[in-house]
């Protein structure tokens, strides 16, 4: 193959940027979408006999006031706008509500329909939509472009397919594998009500009616708690597969079980698979889109590589040299699933531009379009 001229020194216009930007993002749309928004600001009127008064925090300083009011959830936020023609006012005024309305109202739409806007305050969602590097909370590497709904937190594709931390479960299958009563799981675990729909991370599942779902994190640190430590947890595990557990069951316990309770530090996608892998019935329906909202304001949702896209089928075909694959596939892992990865990664503008100039995938499709051929690949 004929060496081909490094992207280092390209102009990269906002066109060819364009160009190369997966447009349509079909494997990112499994998860919660296309929610109804309110037509207004999600706020609710006032009745007509609403109170003036703030009472005692009236007196409060506007600032003050803020600092106070961003530490209440979404929910009691705005049943406090509810109660008093001034509460409704110092609601509306709030800039770091205006900044979750302004950027992510299908967040706050997603976090009703759920049933998990009482789980959050205003400043963590805040925080999450302009945290500094946005980056994955689970690899921590990553672009963290969704969020995980339970947690408040940002995680990117590849964590949602790959860290068992991420998984939701019935509240029966959490109580059975961290053995848990009913009340001690209600007392320590948020219970997440799905939005009927078709959802695919990793595996596809339609689930036409509302599931009532925990996080296997949330469920698995709280029985550390009930239990009195990570140790009297693993110990619940049975080592040998019980004869009334079906095979699917045992993987699927223990993989909760094994679901790390803190940061996997790395990306997931380079090692190999695990051979208790059980299918996830519920991947998607805990996370949504989540933008970037820098200093400047302006919103990014990330952009995925259309360079990226073409190399699974390229090492398929052959086409892939083996030096790109070495430093792009580690000795002993399948090489569809980081290639794969790659193609389903998001990046913030910045990292996109930079991430362009370095992408092998990137090099291919520009030799291509220099040499005339319009869509090799059947990105477009
Ligand atoms: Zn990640
Ligand atoms: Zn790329």
């Amino acid at each position: 193959m004929a060496a081909m001229a490094s992207n280092a020194d390209r102009v990269f216009s906002d066109e060819l940027v364009n160009r190369l930007t997966d447009a349509n993002e079909y494997s990112l749309k499994g998860m919660i979408r296309g929610l109804t928004l309110p037509p207004t600001a999600p706020l609710p009127a006032l009745s007509s006999c609403s109170a003036a008064s703030l009472g005692q925090l009236d007196s409060l300083p506007v600032e003050l006031m803020h600092m106070v009011l961003v530490l209440l959830d979404v929910q009691s936020l705005v049943r406090l706008s509810q109660v008093a023609r001034a509460a409704k006012v110092a609601v509306d005024g709030l800039p770091a509500y205006e900044d979750l309305r302004q950027h992510i109202p299908d967040v706050l739409v997603a976090l009703g329909r759920t049933r998990m806007l009482h789980c959050h305050s205003v400043a963590c969602l805040q925080d999450a939509l302009r945290a500094s590097p946005p980056r994955c909370a689970s690899c921590l590497v990553s672009f963290g472009g969704f969020l995980f709904l339970p947690t408040c937190e940002r995680v990117c594709f590849d964590c949602l397919c790959e860290n068992r931390a991420l998984r939701m479960t019935t509240p029966a299958l959490a109580r059975e594998c961290f053995r848990l009563s009913a009340s001690q799981l209600a007392a320590g675990v948020p219970v997440l009500h799905t939005i009927p729909g078709s959802y695919s991370v990793r595996w596809h599942k339609h689930h036409p009616k509302v599931h009532k779902l925990v996080s296997v994190r949330q469920a698995k640190a709280h029985a550390a708690v009930v239990h009195g430590s990570a140790q009297a947890v693993a110990a619940l595990l049975p080592a040998t597969k019980p004869a009334s557990w079906s095979l699917r069951k045992y993987y699927l316990l223990q993989s909760f079980h094994e679901a790390p309770l803190g940061p996997a530090g790395r990306d997931l996608t380079l090692l190999p698979e695990q051979d208790n892998t059980a299918p996830d019935g519920f991947g998607g329906v805990a996370s949504i889109r989540m933008p970037y909202v820098g200093k400047a304001g302006k919103a990014d949702r990330g952009r995925c590589c259309n360079g990226c896209r073409i190399l699974e089928k390229l090492d398929a075909d052959g086409g892939l040299p083996e030096n790109v694959k070495t430093r792009l596939v580690p000795p002993g892992v399948p090489a569809s699933k980081p290639l794969k990865a790659l193609g389903t990664r998001l990046y913030t503008e910045g990292k996109f531009v930079q991430h362009i100039r370095e992408c092998y995938g990137v090099t291919r499709l520009l030799s291509l379009w220099d040499d005339g051929v319009k869509d090799p690949y059947g990105l477009e």
